[in-house]
């Protein structure tokens, strides 16, 4: 009797040890739109296209084959930060409920949301080329009306690599990204070879491309994930030093006139202007917040 009291208490003693201990690696998915399978065009990812619905379903697979892969590699906890448009692409109960999932905006962080010094890895999925790149699906970077070209520390940037500066910040690895073919060579030429790409589409031009037979795209998505989590080690966290000097083309000089309201900016040329920041986490949130004003004009 005495025994079987003891060995109760050991065995809920455990359970309660067990909880708080993590079971597996913690992902974070930051998923766009323009690179998933079948997306070609724009009025596929606006919500105001009857082209919309498809998309956003073809979205909610592509990411469940990445997340099949990642518990299959033996992931303990998988966060979805949506991170396209409005934010709310995926539609909640289409998720597989393995995963818990960060929707709608404004976030503070944007196509981070959610990230912090407890992930070991983070994936992107569905992501596109920074503007000004060909042939790539929807080449662009933040806003495409807007944005010509971010550069950091005199390196151009696309949506992929500010992105995965943040994830650095805390010392966690990009460890795979999906998109187009032309989209999956800029990660590697800036992350290193050390991530895990998987192309399901090739660009045939700015507005069509050729897709991946729809089998063989979830098939690839879902053992890139899980190759990409057994070797998480080989995949290099992306750190952009401080001192951080921004630099942001516009697309039109009126749009480099309101972002000098904020006294931390110059305008270096019509269309540029500039800021320095020590951390750059806050250099990030700075961009975004003239990006937002220059998108005003
Ligand atoms: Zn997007």
């Amino acid at each position: 009797m005495k025994k079987t009291f003891v060995g109760i208490l050991i065995t809920l003693l455990l359970s309660v040890v067990m909880a708080g201990q993590k079971t597996g690696p913690k992902v974070l998915i930051s998923a766009d739109m323009e690179g998933i399978w079948g997306i070609v065009h724009g009025n596929q990812t606006s919500s105001d296209s009857p082209e919309y619905g498809p998309a956003r379903k073809w979205m909610a697979e592509d990411v469940n084959a990445v997340i099949a892969g990642l518990f299959e590699a033996g992931a303990g906890e998988v966060v979805v930060n949506d991170s396209h448009g409005s934010m709310r692409n995926i539609v909640a109960d289409t998720l597989d409920p393995r995963a818990s999932l960060i929707s709608g905006t404004p976030k503070p962080l944007s196509m981070m949301q959610g990230i912090d010094g407890s992930f070991d890895a983070c994936v992107f999925v569905g992501y596109h080329a920074r503007a000004g790149t060909a042939p790539s699906v929807l080449d662009h970077t933040i806003s495409g009306g807007v944005v010509r070209a971010v550069r950091v520390n005199g390196q151009e940037m696309p949506e992929l690599g500010l992105n995965a500066a943040i994830a650095g910040y805390f010392n966690v690895p990009v460890i795979m990204l999906t998109g187009d073919t032309e989209t999956c060579a800029q990660a590697k030429s800036i992350l290193g070879n050390g991530l895990v790409t998987v192309a399901v589409k090739e660009a045939q031009g700015r507005y069509a491309a050729k897709n991946l037979p729809l089998d063989e795209a979830r098939k690839r998505l879902r053992e890139g994930a899980k190759e990409a989590l057994q070797k998480k080690d080989q995949a290099a966290v992306f750190v952009l030093k401080p001192p951080l000097k921004f630099e942001l083309e516009l697309n039109t000089s009126a749009q480099a006139e309101l972002p000098t309201l904020i006294y931390l900016v110059k305008r270096v040329n019509p269309r540029t202007v500039e800021f320095t920041s020590d951390d750059y986490l806050k250099g990030f949130k700075l961009l975004r917040a003239v990006i937002g004003l220059a998108g005003m004009s």
